[in-house]
């Protein structure tokens, strides 16, 4: 049992800002005076609504998010965006170009096909998702409706370094780099992302969209997935994830309190270098993605042996860098080092792979 909080690794839900955790507990039975917890509050009080407008207007401020965009506040996490997506945005017999970098762009691709027709714009498949396709081979479709992409592979650790010019409405899933580094928001139709991995706890999903592509939805549409009726009703058609949206609030207090997403992605480069260094020289251990696509967010790699990796993630957990192991689906290991990651707990780790390795060097 830890009786002190560890570094924890995890790729979602993951590790918030203490300060922000701090806050929720001491306003926990009694939010500022309401004397009552923002989990037992009606989401029409005034109390409840301050919450939202200025959770939005940070949220706003921090991304810089244009006046043709609207926030949205929503449930269902991101996959329910695959689906949303699509009915919102392919309109009938309309086609869609998805570029496929990994497991959730994948599934993104899968949910569209049943909405439309859907062109792979491009693959990774090909190098078991190592790297990211460069603008040059992605295969446009004219007339598609819109361009999808994953700009964070949160299982493969990979990352787009570029915007993809496609000449389209764009759509991206940010669910596991938002907020990690500045995004011109005005180059996209839609951004969305889980809440869990960046942002706040699971049960909240941002929706980030140009109002003007919004009202287009197939008509078997449910009414709970058109970005339009959202719109409208500001995230309130029925009731928001009320706790999770004050959360963000506090998270993005922190963010801001520390200079704002150009802050942000000064640590990310700072923590995500400090491991890609190590591993690049290490003996027994050695990064998955190609360079050029390293994710900043989620460091994957790997050991000499799957014995070796065991006894890693054993005595890594043990030493209190928790949930280092990779993907079920990849294997392997993963560090995801998302904002609320201290660098401290990078600089330990790698002081910890270090005194591994030195262990266990053959
Ligand atoms: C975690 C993740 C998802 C799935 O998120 P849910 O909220 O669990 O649906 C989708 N895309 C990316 C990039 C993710 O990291």
């Amino acid at each position: 049992m830890a009786t002190e909080r560890v570094f924890n690794f995890a790729a979602g839900p993951s590790v918030l800002p203490e300060s922000a955790l701090r806050t929720a507990a001491s306003e926990m039975m009694n939010y500022r005076g309401s004397g009552m917890s923002v989990m037992e509050m009606s989401h029409r009080s005034s109390t409840f609504q301050e919450i939202f407008d200025s959770t939005k207007a940070k949220l706003k401020s921090v991304l810089s998010v244009p006046d043709s965009h609207e926030i949205l506040f929503l449930q269902g996490g991101a996959s329910l965006q695959f689906s949303m997506v699509p009915l919102n945005l392919m309109g009938e017999n309309g086609a869609a170009d998805y570029a496929v970098t990994g497991h959730f762009a994948e599934a993104a691709a899968k949910e569209a096909a049943k909405y439309g027709e859907v062109n792979i714009a491009a693959s990774s498949a090909d190098k078991n998702h190592t790297y990211i396709p460069a603008q040059s081979e992605l295969k446009l479709t004219p007339g598609a409706k819109y361009f999808y992409y994953c700009a964070n592979n949160t299982i493969y650790g990979t990352e787009w370094n570029y915007v993809p010019e496609v000449g389209c409405p764009l759509v991206c899933d940010m669910s596991s780099d938002i907020l990690s580094r500045p995004v011109d928001v005005s180059k996209y139709a839609v951004i969305f992302a889980g809440a869990q991995k960046n942002m706040a706890p699971a049960g909240l999903t941002v929706v980030i969209i140009d109002k003007s592509i919004a009202g287009n939805e197939l008509p078997i549409t449910p009414l709970m997935l058109s970005y339009k009726r959202m719109i409208d009703k500001d995230s309130m058609y029925n009731t928001p994830p009320c706790y999770n949206i004050y959360m963000l609030g506090l998270v993005l207090d922190w963010i801001i309190g520390r200079g704002g997403v150009e802050a942000m992605q000064k640590l990310r480069d700072e923590r995500s270098s400090m491991l890609y260094d190590f591993l690049d020289g290490s003996s027994i251990f050695r990064g998955c993605a190609e360079p050029a696509a390293r994710s900043g967010m989620n460091v994957t790699f790997r050991a000499a042996t799957p014995e070796l990796e065991a006894e890693f993630i054993r005595e890594s957990a043990a030493a209190g860098f928790v949930n280092l192991k990779g993907h079920r689906s990849v294997g392997g290991m993963r560090a995801s080092i998302y904002n609320a990651m201290p660098v401290e707990g990078v600089e330990k780790l790698v002081e910890f792979m270090k005194d591994f390795e030195v262990k266990h060097h053959a």
